[in-house]
């Protein structure tokens, strides 16, 4: 009896320990120019941020299981469906029948503006693969309840935030003369855009965000501050990721989910090297257009098709440090606050 509750315990104390690494790790999967993102902060609850591209042949389903299963992921407490976009939320119903989520996070109905194809295509079915399971509409300023991190809503639905977030709100130097480009006809001015804080550690996700919203977030005044880490917008199209965001948020590195034909577009490129302060370009893929702007090539992930399909992880801790590991060659770099 005495050994057993020896063994017991021993386990019940092995398990928290395990579990006690004190950081936020990201993991940034290559969906060959569409968006899945795996949330692990410590505590044991975990986040995936849409699931890549639908195929008959399940690729990204299977990148996506594959990494969630290596890290003993056999659901997802919160599913984030960005916007109804084909490389976003159309995968979501392939993944989640593989890997289920509990909550599904998302903007509300589809943009009026977005073409009647993805509403059928992508929009109705993840409707109806949710089910009757916990469906959570988040409105800019809302909080995501994940445990270990702090998540707020900054965009949706076209919305941006009411009032500033602590500490921000100050009168933005950039925005004399900017323009922000048109808006187009799919649900992107929608997208759930996501502020990460982990202690003093702050990422920017703002999905496939249009530039138009991102002007209402940054003008007149710059209602999100700066970042450590900003995930580029759109695949690293020029239709997001206007000057005024990223000079306004002054990210230190960038990861670019692009695919070797899909964003990373050069005008992308010279807006974060040009950055105040921004240190490193990590991508997915070698971009095409992207031509002698692409990062270095120990900073990409895939350098060409076919490629490993390899993933770029991120790990912060609560001080602000973290460290960016390229999955294809193990080269990393750490970053301080
Ligand atoms: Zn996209």
């Amino acid at each position: 009896m005495k050994k057993l509750l020896i063994t017991v315990l021993t386990l019940w104390l092995a398990i928290p320990a395990l579990r006690a690494a004190e950081t936020l790790d990201l993991y940034v999967i290559d969906t060959e120019g569409g968006k899945a993102v795996i949330v692990v902060p410590p505590g044991g609850e975990t986040m995936l941020i849409d699931a890549g591209y639908p195929t008959t042949d399940d690729r990204d389903t299977n990148r996506i299981v594959a990494a969630a299963q290596a890290l003993g992921i056999k659901s997802f407490d919160y599913i984030v469906a960005t916007h109804y976009d084909m490389d976003h939320a159309g995968n979501i119903p392939r993944l989640d029948a593989r890997i289920p989520g509990r909550i599904f996070v998302d903007h509300g109905a589809i943009l009026p503006t977005a073409n009647t194809r993805n509403k059928a295509e992508f929009y109705e079915p993840y409707l109806k693969a949710i089910g009757d399971r916990k469906r959570m509409i988040v409105k800019p300023g809302d909080v995501i309840p994940l445990k270990g991190v702090q998540i707020t809503v900054v965009t949706a639905g076209g919305e941006v935030l009411a009032k500033p977030l602590p500490g921000a709100g100050q009168p933005n130097e950039f925005a004399a003369g900017a323009k922000p480009e048109p808006i187009d006809s799919d649900d992107n001015a929608g997208s759930v855009g996501m502020l990460f804080e982990f202690g003093k550690f702050r990422m920017l996700d703002l999905a496939d965000l249009l530039q138009m919203i991102e002007f209402k977030l940054m003008i007149p005044n710059n209602l999100v501050g700066t970042v450590d880490l900003f995930m580029v917008s759109h695949h690293g199209f020029k239709v997001s990721n206007s000057d005024l965001l990223v000079h306004s948020i002054r990210p230190k590195v960038a990861i670019m989910n692009n695919g070797q034909r899909k964003g990373g577009e050069p005008r992308v490129l010279d807006t974060l090297r040009s950055s105040p302060g921004f240190q490193d370009l990590w991508q997915l893929h070698y971009s095409n257009s992207g031509k002698d702007k692409n990062a270095p090539e120990q900073f990409i992930a895939n350098l060409k098709d076919p490629c490993e399909a390899k993933m770029i992880k991120v790990s912060a801790q609560l001080d602000g440090t973290f460290t960016v590991i390229n999955a294809r060659n193990g080269f990393s770099k750490t970053y301080q606050p």
